[in-house]
């Protein structure tokens, strides 16, 4: 390794890519360091999926309060925001010294300060010029509000982890990931809940009868869902109520969450100074291998804006520092990316939807089931459990999974490693089920229909 510079890898954004790769390369003995502005852990530890996780298990207590009268259970609850907030914010700030003494503990120098690239190799951090052999941009995503009058009103999901108190009316603006996770949590934890989507459905881009499943099953549990109205403007009333307007409908609340997507964190990096040319949301545009146009600088996880999901960037970190120190080729693909929406009930898919397959004119059979899981028949819960396959028909192989309904997400992590070792439709059906679960559903699915518009 090279003793021009001060490290091997120099590392801008201390998330879950960053610190992935960070320590991935000092285990191969690379000299590392890692700048870091805010808080150690980036948008999963500190303000996206570890505190939402905990809020959404909070909120499924709702379900047993529901559901245990059937079982014999009389129950009363009353819930206390003030102490959840307090345990999130406690589990955030554990995870957090965790993240510090492990970047510690493997030797990776932490610099606190806001980075910028003076060029290819150098990189200026608070009142430090650091030089490295390797850059890597790793700072992640912010939300964006959408502009229309009165945005300073809406806030976002990183406020929520902030809230003093539970608002009594709630509207959520956007229909992705975010707007249907926390639709599921302040409606469980007892807000009332409005979805004002601007599309056709919630999860633009998941399969048809996911997002159908969902919308169906998110209103039975009493979220109001608004499809097809951009929101116009949002105001204060005289009663110091928020009025969020549509072309056709208002909206009053008490608190307006922006749930409309991220934009990278790029602006202030000097990227453009040193030939990185960036997309038009600013997000880092990278080869196969993140590498970006300038050779010795690379970009993993959300600032690169493509697949915007924690493994992937701890993926793509661990795979670079595994190439760039340890000689062996980078391993990450696109391919097979599992993913979930920790709605309720949540949400996981695995591969293509069928719509992609008719798009692509794929030759296909659809395997798909709703039933009643079996918690739900003495509960008198009325929600249906949604699983469906696509199969390609020559090859027989497994090419699309996805579900909906209670732990999908678990059960979807097996059927993706089975999908990645190029699992076809008689390996589902030769596995011998677990029963009495919802998985098993999976590999009993017998009778298939063609897939919409394939031959
Ligand atoms: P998403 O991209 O999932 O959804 C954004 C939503 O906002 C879409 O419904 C979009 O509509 C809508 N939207 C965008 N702009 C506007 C606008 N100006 N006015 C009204 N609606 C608008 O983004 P999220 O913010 O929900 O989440 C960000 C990303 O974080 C996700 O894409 C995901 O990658 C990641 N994430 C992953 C999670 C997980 O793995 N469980 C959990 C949370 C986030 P349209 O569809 O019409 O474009």
């Amino acid at each position: 390794m090279s003793g021009r510079y001060h490290y091997d890898l120099l590392t801008i954004g201390a998330g879950s890519g960053g610190v992935a790769a960070s320590r991935r390369a000092a285990s191969h003995g690379a000299r590392v360091a890692i700048c870091e502005q805010d808080r150690v852990g980036g948008t999963c530890v500190i303000r996206g999926c570890v505190p939402k996780k905990i809020l959404m298990y909070a909120s499924e207590f709702a379900d047993a309060l529901h559901d245990g009268p059937g079982y014999g259970w009389k129950m009363e609850g009353r819930f206390d925001w003030a102490v959840l907030q307090a345990q999130q914010a406690g589990e955030v700030a554990r995870l957090e010294r965790l993240y510090q003494s492990m970047l510690r503990d493997a030797g990776v120098e932490l610099v606190r300060g806001a980075a910028r690239l003076v060029d290819a190799h150098t990189v200026q951090v608070g009142g430090s010029t650091l030089t490295a052999e390797h850059i890597l941009i790793a700072t992640g995503a912010r939300p964006v509000v959408p502009d229309v009058a009165g945005s300073d009103l809406f806030q976002t999901s990183d406020d929520l982890f902030a809230w003093p108190e539970l608002p009594d009316e709630v509207v959520i603006v956007g229909g992705g990931y975010i707007a249907s996770e926390f639709a599921g949590i302040l409606n469980g934890l007892g807000s009332g809940t409005t979805v004002l989507a601007r599309g056709p459905s919630l999860l633009s881009g998941f399969d048809a009868d996911v997002q159908a499943a969902l919308y169906e099953q998110m209103k039975a549990r009493g979220i109001r869902i608004v499809l097809n109205q951009p929101v116009r403007s949002v105001k204060r009333s005289d009663g110091n109520r928020l009025l969020v307007a549509t072309a056709v409908s208002t909206l009053a609340c008490d608190a307006v969450v922006a749930a409309t997507g991220r934009q990278p964190n790029t602006a202030s990096l000097g990227l453009e100074d040193i030939g990185v040319v960036l997309g038009p949301s600013g997000a880092i545009p990278i080869d196969e291998a993140c590498r970006t146009r300038v050779s010795s600088v690379y970009a993993v996880g959300d600032v690169t804006d493509q697949v915007n999901l924690t493994p992937v960037a701890i993926a793509q970190g661990r795979s670079l520092a595994d190439s760039l120190f340890a000689g062996v080729p980078f391993w990450y693909r696109a391919d097979d990316v599992p993913s979930a929406v920790f709605s309720q009930p949540p949400v996981a898919c695995v591969g293509v939807t069928e719509q992609d397959a008719a798009r692509d004119g794929l030759a296909f059979d659809v395997y798909q089931t709703a039933f009643k899981p079996l918690k739900n028949t003495v509960s008198g819960r009325s929600e249906r459990t949604m699983m469906k396959l696509i199969v390609e028909r020559e090859s027989q192989r497994v090419v699309g999974c996805h579900m909906v309904g209670r732990d999908a997400p678990e059960i979807m992590q097996g059927v993706a490693i089975a999908m990645k070792s190029g699992a076809r439709k008689i390996d589902f059906d030769r596995t011998v089920g677990i029963h009495p679960t919802a998985a098993e559903e999976m590999v009993t699915l017998r009778t298939p229909r063609a897939g919409t518009d394939s031959n």
